[in-house]
């Protein structure tokens, strides 16, 4: 049987995995993501050659980035993390860091791709062709799958930076995205709400102002994917998801923004099963890496 090893590469931590899926998972650590990027990859690699010293070879590795990055494997510079702000990691070569360390396939996607896959695989998404995975924390991201297939065209999407309806007179708060303000990302990530409000997220109660408007917001970005891309499924994740009531908001909210246009079932009668929280729970990056290796070994045998 086959064995691989997944890492899911966060701006703040790495979480490295070894085993073949959620019940067999057999060795993980976390460590910081510092700003000294070979540093960082050098802990991974110097994990999973432990665990190879003691489980035995591995067959494959899954990387689930923070972006930006380059998943198109006919890219000259595939396998990159590209223009990231984040310090100590604009353009390095993290594929090719693991690739030298060991010769087996490596795959390679962004964060929320990954979790996607390991949804798909494991969890929420089970038996879908289309559907969307998105955190909410400290930025917003989106990935997912369309017909079947994981999202990735010229790059691969930045749902988090779509633009949205803001009103400024009921939210005078300019957002705090670097490239343009208030977008998604700029007005409903952790950060944003933790700049509006000058305490984060976790210290507001639940009937705190900010938890309307926040649903207010992640309602119209998910109406607008649910436009364009028409999935069958919604999934929401990350830290700012976790707040108590805020995922049924967003649920009523989804359908009144949306006014019945789209009539199917899934949105007019059971939003509660199409708007819905990571079946894997936190494990979906981690355990997506872990999904990402098992494709790239099955394409590979
Ligand atoms: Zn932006």
């Amino acid at each position: 049987m086959a064995l691989f090893g997944g890492i899911e590469a966060g701006g703040t931590k790495f979480v490295c995995a070894v085993g073949t899926g959620p019940d067999d998972i057999r060795a993980e650590i976390r460590f910081p993501t510092t700003a000294d990027a070979q540093e960082t990859l050098g802990r991974a690699v110097a994990f999973f050659q432990e665990q190879e010293a003691r489980q035995g070879r591995l067959d494959a590795l899954g990387v689930a980035s923070f972006g930006p990055v380059d998943p198109d494997p006919r890219s000259p510079t595939f396998g990159y993390i590209t223009t990231t702000p984040k310090p100590g990691w604009a353009h390095t070569d993290v594929v090719g860091f693991l690739r030298q360390a060991f010769r087996i396939p490596v795959a390679f996607d962004t964060d929320v791709n990954g979790a996607a896959l390991g949804e798909w695989r494991w969890g929420a998404a089970q038996g879908l062709d289309t559907f969307v995975y998105l955190t909410i924390g400290t930025g917003i991201g989106g990935g997912g799958m369309v017909n079947g297939a994981l999202m990735h065209g010229l790059m691969h999407p930045e749902m988090g930076h779509m633009r949205l309806c803001h009103d400024r007179e009921r939210d005078p708060f300019p957002g705090i995205c670097p490239y343009h303000g208030d977008c998604w990302e700029g007005l409903a990530s952790g950060p944003a709400l933790q700049a509006r409000w000058g305490q984060p997220g976790d210290a507001l109660p639940p009937d705190h102002p900010a938890w309307s408007l926040e649903a207010h917001y992640i309602a119209q970005g998910v109406v607008n994917i649910v436009c364009v891309l028409s999935p069958q499924r919604v999934i929401l994740g990350g830290g700012v998801m976790a707040v108590p009531g805020l995922l049924s908001q967003v649920r009523r909210e989804v359908q009144a923004l949306l006014n019945d246009y789209i009539q199917r079932p899934a949105l007019t009668e059971a939003v509660e099963a199409y708007v819905v929280k990571p079946g894997l729970g936190g494990r979906a990056g981690v355990l997506g890496a872990i999904a990402l290796a098992e494709g790239a070994w099955r394409a590979a045998v």
